[in-house]
């Protein structure tokens, strides 16, 4: 397989994706974690710096970073995919606050890290810009301020912006506000996995690619290479989490695609704005995201495609035509001054993990050994830092701030059997497609998609 193909971000990596030697046979280990994107490659960092002695095998099916962690929007963000006011209902209010500002702190985390070990992956930590480009996207933006001041945020965490305000930050056409949060840093996601993948083998943990896992067991992965017996197994394997033996319903893939422009000149960046590196996005119900990479370029993404039956996952599924015209089109009309024909040098996409409650978790069964963190549909990229601190502790028995809060230990509800999930998640995907079309023309909030949010994860 040719991973640099995977994405545009894969392909700009400085280094060749030679994968690493495959697991050699039996072995014995403290702890085994199965998949090597950023959940895996977090929880194994974590561990090796709380304690050198632990033995840990990360076992990765392809290559570290393969998976989405090798090919997102790069918005290493403090958005949780469980929104503040539901956190604040379903576990109280504290508890809800707690979980936010463990996020806003795990931006500068991940910030901290990548300078401390030398992860050169275009770091820039500037904040994120929501346009609002109608009455009723306007409304959402003022909603949001609202309700992030009422659940205790403070008034620097979600600043509303008049058209001006917004526009200085990014001109798209017809800006009439929006918000800002300076909790978010632009990033080159496959930069950053293959970075952290080469700093976890520096402090000793043994790495194996083209280790696929077959089978997990308390004490046990098998591969076809061999077995791994170890006390704890961490499942960090997301939207291929339903292809390992009695996960079929544990999460459902979900694809977000993605396309980038060429570089563009400095006249055109002196037209859109984006100085600090804001990644952006607007208030419409399908959700879009941007950022300016270090290189000058636009990368934005946005999702659409369909879910396939079985939760299947394929690279076929990466690549949908209609979703990338879309997405070009939607470029377009943003910023008019990339011209008609929006210069798209790389289109791809990938598989994010739903839980059927839309709720992120992470935990440890003690008596069984097994551990996961995952289900963070499109916010993964600060979760699965904050996910990696959290099992570290919770392997190592320490009880701290981070085991106390809400999603650690959470339980999903499993999905639906097919054909209901394939039904309901493509009706649901549908109505959100649909949603802007009709705000679009009649002015007024699209009732189903309002209804169907928290469910859709807004
Ligand atoms: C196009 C796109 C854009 C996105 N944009 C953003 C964004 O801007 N910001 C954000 O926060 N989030 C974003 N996300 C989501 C984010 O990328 C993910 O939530 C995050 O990368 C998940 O990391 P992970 O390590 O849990 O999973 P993954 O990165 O998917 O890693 C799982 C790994 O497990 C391996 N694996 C699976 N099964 C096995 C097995 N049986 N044996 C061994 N290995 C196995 C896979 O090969 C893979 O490498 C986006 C996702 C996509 C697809």
């Amino acid at each position: 397989m040719r991973y640099q193909e995977l994405s545009h971000w894969l392909s700009t990596v400085d280094e060749t994706l030679i994968p690493r030697p495959a697991l050699p046979g039996d072995t014995d280990a403290d702890v085994v974690v199965v998949g090597a994107g950023y959940t895996g490659l977090w929880t194994a960092y974590y561990l090796a710096r709380a304690d050198p002695t632990l033995r840990i095998v990360v076992l990765e099916a392809e290559i570290a970073g393969y998976g989405a962690s090798g090919r997102n929007g790069g918005w290493c963000s403090a958005l949780f995919p469980t929104a503040l006011p539901a956190l604040a209902r379903r576990h109280g209010p504290a508890s809800a606050l707690a979980m936010q500002r463990a996020m806003h702190d795990t931006v500068a985390e991940v910030g901290r890290v990548v300078a401390a070990e030398g992860i050169d992956c275009d770091w820039r930590h500037g904040g994120t810009v929501l346009l609002a480009r109608t009455d009723v996207q306007l409304g959402r933006a003022q909603a949001a301020v609202a309700e992030a001041r009422e659940h205790g945020l403070d008034p620097d965490d979600l600043v509303l912006l008049d058209a001006a305000g917004a526009a200085a930050r990014c001109a798209a056409e017809g800006v009439r506000g929006g918000t800002y949060t300076p909790h978010c840093a632009a990033v080159h996601p496959a930069k950053l996995v293959r970075g952290l993948a080469r700093a976890v083998c520096r402090l000793g943990v043994r790495l194996h690619e083209r280790s696929p896992v077959t089978a997990i067991r308390p004490g046990a992965v098998l591969t076809p290479h061999g077995t791994v017996r170890a006390e704890v197994v961490v499942r960090a394997t997301e939207a291929y989490t339903p292809a390992l033996p009695g996960h079929r319903r544990t999460v459902a893939p979900v694809y977000s695609l993605m396309v980038v422009t060429a570089p563009l000149p400095g006249r055109t960046w002196e037209r859109i704005g984006l100085a600090g590196r804001e990644t952006f996005s607007d208030y419409r119900h399908l959700i879009v995201y941007g950022q300016r990479t270090a290189d000058g370029r636009l990368a934005f993404g946005g999702r659409g495609a369909p879910y396939h039956f079985g939760s299947r996952v394929s690279p076929g599924y990466d690549r949908e035509p209609r979703v990338f015209a879309a997405l070009r089109r939607t470029l377009g009309e943003l910023f008019p001054v990339l011209g008609p024909d929006v210069p798209v040098e790389h289109a791809w996409g990938g598989p994010l993990g739903v839980a059927r409650d839309w709720s992120a978790s992470v935990g440890l069964d003690r008596p069984t050994g097994l551990a996961w963190a995952g289900g963070y549909v499109g916010d993964g990229v600060g979760t699965s830092n904050l996910a990696g601190r959290t099992l570290a502790d919770l392997v190592r028995g320490v009880v701290s701030e981070l085991t106390a809060l809400p999603w650690v230990g959470h339980r999903s509800p499993r999905w639906e059997p097919e054909p209901l999930r394939w039904l309901a998640i493509n009706a649901g995907l549908r109505v959100m497609s649909s949603a802007d079309e009709v705000e679009r023309r009649t002015g007024r909030p699209a009732r189903r998609a309002t209804a169907l949010s928290p469910l859709l994860g807004h």
